[in-house]
Order: C-alpha cells, then structure tokens, then sequence
C-alpha cells in the first residue's frame, strides 16, 4: 500500500492518503507534547513503540468484539488504517484517581474506585478540551444520544478488556483515554491509539510510572519506561 499526499499531521502522527479512499496510512513521530502543547519534546523511539503497542492491543479489541479502525501494521511506525470520521470527544475512563480527576475534586492519587468512572471531554485544542457531559454533546451536536450510547458502552468493553491484559502482565491500568470514528457506513469504531501516551499504567507491585506521565511530570526514564511496558506486553504474547 502506496503513502499518497498526507492529509493531517497531529502532535504524535501524521497521516497519509492510499489509492483507496477508504484507508489511510498513520506514521507515528517521536514527538512528545503535554499541557495542550505547552510542553514539548522528544521520546527517542516512541513512535515505534506506540504503532506496535497500539495495533496489538486494537487486534484484542477486535477479538473481544469491539471494532477497530486497524486494518494491518505496514512497518515499524506506519499502519494502514480505516479513515474515520473523528467523532469530535475525548474519552476518558478511569479505574483509579490520578490526573485532572485528583487534581479537579482534591482528592489524592491511587484511590481505587469501586466501579470506573467515564467522562467526555470537547476535542477542541483552541479550547483546551473544555470537559463536557452527555447533553452538551448532544447540544454542540458531536454525536448522536445513540452514538454516545454505544462510545460508553465500547468504552467500558474496552476498559474490561485492557484491564485484563495488562494485569497479566503485572500492570495497573489506572485511565486512559479513547478516541471514536465514524466509518462510512456510519458506524462507529475505535481509532486514534492505545499507547503509554494514552494510558496511565502502573507497575502493579511498586506503583512505578510506565507511561507519559514520566514526560509530563519531568520524572526521568522516559524512554526506559516505554521499553519496559513494551516488553511487558511481548513478553506476555510470547507465553
Ligand atoms: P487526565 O484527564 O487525568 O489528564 O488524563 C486521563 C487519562 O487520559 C490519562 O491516561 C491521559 O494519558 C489520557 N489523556 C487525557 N487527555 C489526553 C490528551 O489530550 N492526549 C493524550 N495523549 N492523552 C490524554
């Protein structure tokens, strides 16, 4: 599959036309930003890790009976994708406190919550992803009360899924992030990624940070974290 005109380039991908109008080919960078664009840098080999990371995850997804955007990894950074209509909400679900949560309702990190939480927000960066609920969705007309039915429901799918796997491979998954497209038949599928950017993972034993949290908060290891909860994931594939 030949990479035609890119069409978009994001703060983490770029993505490229095909001779099919219906699949496109993203190439994940090594670029890193936080703080809608405040902060800026590099994870040397982030991209890889975030493709591979990414599709292997979204085959479980698909496995488990959620649909996907992904079609198949063409390389170590590009993958051909189905093209999507973003539905424009970011989707956060969260199994533990942490983040703008802990930060917004002053409560510590780490408080295990008896069943996860959802919560939308407008993905608007000139806005600064104003958070929003379901009938301001419905008012700014981004989805459909049916299209938001079925996002929450994946959604949490997609948290039982993840939640699983990752404790297998002694990880916590405390939040992560999702992102919905319309496909041209006017379902809705997963798309964008499911990556150490997207996700916050915890080691299970000793809480240590393996996701961009590392960048976020100036922690260090950034690339050694990556690579850890990488071959966390191969390791448990491998078995
Ligand atoms: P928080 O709202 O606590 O900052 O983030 C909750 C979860 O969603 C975290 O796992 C975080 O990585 C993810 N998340 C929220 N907003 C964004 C975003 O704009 N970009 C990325 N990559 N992840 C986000």
């Amino acid at each position: 599959m030949q990479k035609l005109e890119q069409i978009y380039e994001g703060k983490a991908k770029k993505v490229f036309k095909t001779d099919d109008p219906e699949l496109l080919i993203v190439d994940y960078k090594d670029d890193a930003t936080a703080f809608n664009g405040l902060k800026k840098g590099t994870i040397l080999g982030k991209g890889v890790i975030n493709n591979q990371m990414s599709n292997r995850l979204m085959a479980k997804m698909e496995k488990a009976g959620i649909p996907t955007h992904f079609v198949r990894e063409l390389s170590q950074r590009e993958t051909l994708v189905k093209r999507v209509a973003i539905v424009p909400l970011e989707v956060i679900v969260r199994n533990i406190s942490a983040g703008s949560f802990a930060k917004r309702y002053g409560v510590e990190e780490g408080i295990v919550f008896d069943q996860p939480t959802i919560e939308f927000s407008y993905k608007n960066d000139a806005l600064g992803d104003p958070l929003l609920n379901t009938y301001h969705a419905l008012a700014l007309k981004l989805a459909t009360a049916e299209e938001i039915e079925t996002i929450k429901n994946y959604a949490f799918a997609v948290n039982e899924v993840l939640k699983a796997f990752w404790a297998e491979c002694g990880v916590t998954l405390v939040d992560f992030k999702l992102e919905f497209g319309k496909v041209a038949d006017g379902s809705i599928v997963l798309a964008d990624e499911i990556s150490p950017d997207t996700c916050r993972l915890w080691d299970a034993k000793t809480h240590e940070k393996l996701d961009k949290d590392r960048f976020r908060r100036d922690l260090g290891g950034v690339e050694d974290a990556y690579a850890e909860i990488m071959k966390r994931l191969l390791d448990h594939d491998a078995q």
